[in-house]
């Protein structure tokens, strides 16, 4: 008896934590779909269904990647960040832990973006990366929800890619006792937000806008499934595929979306099949 008391009140202090977390999604989801879905439908660039296929596949990994990949970073993060406080010279780690935040903030943004663009390139070129990467690909229709669709081990890749160069610049500092360091969340908040826009239904090209900042005209042809895939990693910044050389930006939208990978069409399938299948 007394031990299933214990029990119970240990599932209760587990339980309540990510009871909040699930609510603070929820709220947020309903945030973002009040912007998007009459945007949506305003301004559409395909005509789609609101609930179109694997709508709800989707709305899974909308939770499932807020929740998971936070856990699972935790502990590479602060090891790494351990690790990089050793390697990188002193002068380097005060010079810019002592930048006005501002400039801290605009530096990780660029940094991070940086590695966010090799890790997204990686997961396209290396074949192994690949199979988690491919579910991201596997929508056929594209819309703001299509940001959530992705593998948590993917996102878990690509953004300890992103995290690294600014944990070795000096740019987020290991955590202090309970504290987040503001600069790592600044980013990762900006490109999550940012995700939900570039994949929007929304026929915007916005002119030059679109070779300064990653938009959806930019990231749907990420998305193509022509002859011109393997372009515009960016997640934010344009700037980092015309520096690498997979810059593409042509007049018109792209004529179809997805990958000839093929890709399992249930959660639970396209989450364990990269592990085991080639
Ligand atoms: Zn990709
Ligand atoms: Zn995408």
């Amino acid at each position: 008896m007394e031990t299933l008391l214990q029990l119970e009140r240990h599932l209760r202090l587990v339980a309540r934590p990510v009871a909040l977390d699930v609510l603070r999604l929820g709220i947020w989801l309903l945030l973002i779909l009040i912007v998007f879905v009459p945007l949506e439908r305003l301004f559409s660039l395909h005509p789609q269904r609101v609930f179109r296929k694997s709508f709800g596949v989707d709305l899974a990994y909308y939770f499932l990647n807020n929740l998971l990949p936070k856990a699972m970073l935790a502990a590479p993060i602060a090891l790494v960040a351990w690790a990089l406080r050793h390697a990188v010279p002193g002068a380097v780690l005060t010079w810019t832990a002592e930048l006005p935040l501002p400039l801290r903030l605009l530096a990780a943004l660029v940094v991070g973006e940086l590695g966010f663009y090799w890790g997204h390139r990686w997961t396209h070129e290396s074949p192994f990366l690949w199979r988690f990467h491919a579910v991201h690909h596997s929508a056929e229709q594209i819309d703001w929800l299509v940001n959530t669709r992705a593998h948590p081990l993917d996102i878990v890749f690509v953004r300890l890619c992103g995290f690294i160069p600014m944990y070795a610049l000096g740019l987020a500092q290991p955590l202090k006792g309970q504290a987040l360091d503001p600069v790592p969340l600044f980013v990762m908040l900006t490109a999550t937000f940012w995700g939900f826009f570039v994949h929007a239904n929304l026929r915007w090209r916005l002119g030059w806008l679109s070779h300064l900042v990653s938009t959806p005209f930019f990231h749907h042809w990420h998305h193509t499934n022509d002859e011109h895939t393997d372009k515009n990693y960016a997640s934010m910044l344009p700037c980092m595929d015309w520096l690498f050389g997979t810059w593409y930006l042509p007049r018109q939208w792209p004529p179809r979306y997805g990958t000839d990978t093929p890709v399992a069409e249930g959660l639970a399938a396209q989450l364990a099949n990269p592990l085991w299948k080639a």
